[in-house]
């Protein structure tokens, strides 16, 4: 075995098992590898498919894992008209709104989490989740043959409900937030041999979110960005990034650099920018009031650890109102064709106020994570665009349409 599970406080090994608390310190417990034994060349890796499971030795996988689903490696686009108008020169989109299966980065976590459910003998399993995370487990359960539970507060956006639906997952929807329906998860845990991919099974399904890390790096030639802006809920993926940046330099797969992680969140649910612009290493948990549902978790879990990884590297945190996350998304989408969801808004809208702060240099290579997909949270831009009259389908008409509805057109 080449990886076990970690206290991140008073490191203690804890073998592999479904677990994620150390019961002598309660701190979280993470996967460590045996650095020693990975062997690994740019030139193999490359010549693996295009797929997350081409970094396999650095992923918490069960021995002779075979993974039936090619997840991840999404495009890795320049974004030379959104850096236009955000006054950059060297930006870059890591486009998770187009990861398979279910278009958010949340595949790559569910996909390391199953491949552990199965090797722990789970024929459940389950989450809580703020939509992209049902929307995942629920399909790759149906694909895996796994039985699925899928906990949610009631009122997530209509398309991630039915996007777990359709997959013939079990939805409980609970009158209450997030934060309690995670409470609610531990619990049920706690009674059923259920495997809960955010719960019992959380220190190996983080781990997928180093996925994004390695593809970025790999996506540039092997090289590290200076900058990378990150949206965070439970505060998970900006800390993987970072650990993935970390294991490539420890590999000898990139050479060592300086790389500032910004961290972006939803002002009406920012517990962890607010407690980096305080100067706070602790949360002080919110309760969240924003149609950035998928980032409305008020007591992250793992938002100690963003809070440091973001101020160890000279990054800092901002957060967005939601009327600027749906300008966010129009901007988005009319500078660079990517139709992003309520968090790609987020991500977007804090990237633009960091370069107006001076806080990103425009010269640097900066990456923004653009983490779901727009067609899950349409709902928000309801009343955004006009209703086009329909127009008799014949030459005259269009003419005069184009002159008296669309002055802005070319002749
Ligand atoms: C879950 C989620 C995030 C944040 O992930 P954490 O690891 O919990 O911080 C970001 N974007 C989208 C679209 C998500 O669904
Ligand atoms: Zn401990």
């Amino acid at each position: 075995m080449t990886y076990e599970l970690r206290c991140r406080e008073c490191h203690k090994s804890w073998g592999n098992v479904p677990r994620s608390i150390c019961d002598d310190c309660f701190s979280p417990l993470e996967v460590g590898y045996d650095y020693e034994a990975v062997h690994l060349t740019r030139e193999q890796i490359a010549q693996r498919p295009s797929n997350m499971w081409r970094y396999a030795e650095l992923l918490p996988l069960p021995a002779n894992y075979h993974p039936s689903l090619p997840v991840g490696f999404t495009p890795l686009l320049s974004a030379p008209h959104l850096a236009k108008e955000l006054g950059a020169k060297r930006l870059c989109i890591k486009n998770d709104a187009v990861c398979l299966p279910t278009l958010s980065f949340k595949d790559r976590v569910v996909a390391v989490a199953l491949a552990q459910a199965r090797s722990f003998g789970f024929d459940t399993v389950a989450c809580s989740s703020t939509g992209n995370l049902a929307n995942s487990v629920a399909a790759q359960a149906a694909r895996e043959r796994f039985k699925a539970v899928i906990f949610i507060p009631a009122d997530l956006e209509p398309a991630k409900i039915l996007g777990t639906q359709i997959f013939g997952a079990k939805l409980v929807r609970i009158a209450g937030s997030y934060d309690q329906v995670n409470r609610l998860c531990s619990q049920i845990a706690d009674e059923r041999n259920w495997g809960f991919v955010n719960v019992n099974l959380r220190p190996y399904y983080a781990e997928g979110s180093k996925t994004v890390g390695f593809e970025i790096a790999e996506q540039l030639g092997w090289r590290l960005p200076d900058n990378v802006v990150v949206p965070m809920a439970g505060g998970s993926l900006i800390t993987k990034i970072k650990k993935a940046f970390d294991e490539l330099v420890k590999l000898g797969l990139v050479d060592a650099k300086p790389v500032k992680f910004f961290g972006a969140q939803a002002t009406g649910c920012s517990p962890i920018s607010t407690a980096v612009k305080a100067g706070n290493t602790e949360i002080e948990p919110q309760k969240p009031a924003t149609i950035a549902r998928s980032l409305a978790i008020g007591n992250p879990a793992d938002g100690h650890y963003a809070i440091k990884a973001i101020i160890n590297s000279g990054g800092w945190a901002e957060d967005v109102s939601d009327a600027e996350i749906v300008e966010s998304i129009q901007f988005l989408a009319e500078t660079e064709g990517i139709f992003t969801e309520t968090a790609g808004g987020v991500t977007v809208g804090a990237a633009r106020k960091l370069y107006q702060q001076g806080r990103i240099a425009p010269d640097e290579t900066t990456v923004l994570c653009i983490t779901g997909n727009g067609l899950k949270t349409t709902d928000v831009l309801a009343g955004a665009y006009a209703a086009e009259p329909a127009i008799a389908p014949k030459i005259s008409q269009f003419d005069k349409y184009l002159e008296t509805e669309c002055e802005e057109l070319p002749a």
